[in-house]
């Protein structure tokens, strides 16, 4: 899995700052812009408490992410408020088929068998498809959710820290978790007040999943120590 940040908003937190100063300010853009001693820090902090987000949609990411299964794009585009590019299986041929296996799988050697046969025998099929004049688009349909996929994702401040709550806890499956955990350690890095503390609700106080939680917060606050 790889997970590029391709672009984002220039200076990320002025512009949520301006913004923010905007509403309750009297003076101009420019010279908000120009303003000295200004600190971006402490008022996006309060915004982040108060809970005026909308500001946070001003900043905006977009990321590249590879080598992920088509399971996992689709949990990912549930997340509406952002935009998608996904590599297509209507135009682009899988006759060479690349795929993602589970690490429960792959540390069962019978399993992992049974995973590689079955793989390699939707990929034999779907060439025997295509030989058979059966456009891509309909040959697709015996491709397996473990397919490898590409995928460019866009989302505002807003949406990723409310993505990061959902998918960096332990309830969101593993690869879709790993996906948000490395791009939340790339908005910390460019953004590190509006990131900070970001993650799963655990990390902020008590976990609201209830008995579904994994028990485990101690841990999970370890996990995440670095973007305390
Ligand atoms: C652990 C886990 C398990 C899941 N299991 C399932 C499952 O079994 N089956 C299943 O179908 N899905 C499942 N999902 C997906 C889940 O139901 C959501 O579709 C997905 O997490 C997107 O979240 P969202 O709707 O909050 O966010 P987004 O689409 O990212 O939207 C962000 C926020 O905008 C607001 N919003 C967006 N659109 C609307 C709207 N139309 N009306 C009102 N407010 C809106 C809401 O406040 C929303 O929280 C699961 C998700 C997780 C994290």
């Amino acid at each position: 899995m790889n997970v590029t940040l391709l672009a984002c908003t220039p200076h990320p937190e002025g512009v949520v700052y301006t913004a923010a100063r905007l509403c309750y300010s009297s003076k101009g853009i420019q010279e908000l812009l120009r303003e000295e001693g200004a600190s971006p820090k402490r008022l996006i902090e309060q915004l982040k408490a108060s809970g005026h987000h909308s500001v946070l949609e001003h900043a905006s990411f977009t990321f590249g992410i590879e080598g992920i299964s088509r399971v996992t794009t689709h949990q990912l585009v549930r997340h509406r408020l952002a935009s998608y590019s996904q590599r297509s299986q209507r135009y682009v041929s899988e006759e060479d088929l690349q795929y993602i296996t589970p690490p429960s799988v792959a540390e069962n050697r019978e399993a992992m068998d049974l995973f590689q046969q079955v793989m390699e025998r939707c990929k034999e099929a779907y060439g025997r498809l295509l030989r058979l004049n059966i456009p891509k688009e309909d040959a697709r349909y015996l491709l397996p959710s473990a397919a490898e996929t590409k995928i460019i994702v866009t989302m505002n401040a807003r949406e990723l820290l409310h993505f990061f709550s959902l998918r960096c806890c332990r309830r969101a499956q593993w690869e879709i978790r790993a996906v948000a955990k490395e791009m939340l350690r790339i908005c910390r890095h460019v953004a590190p007040t509006i990131f900070h503390n970001a993650g799963p609700p655990c990390l902020r106080g008590p976990c609201p999943e209830g008995p579904l939680g994994c028990g485990k917060a101690e841990e999970v606050r370890e996990e995440f120590a670095w973007i305390a």
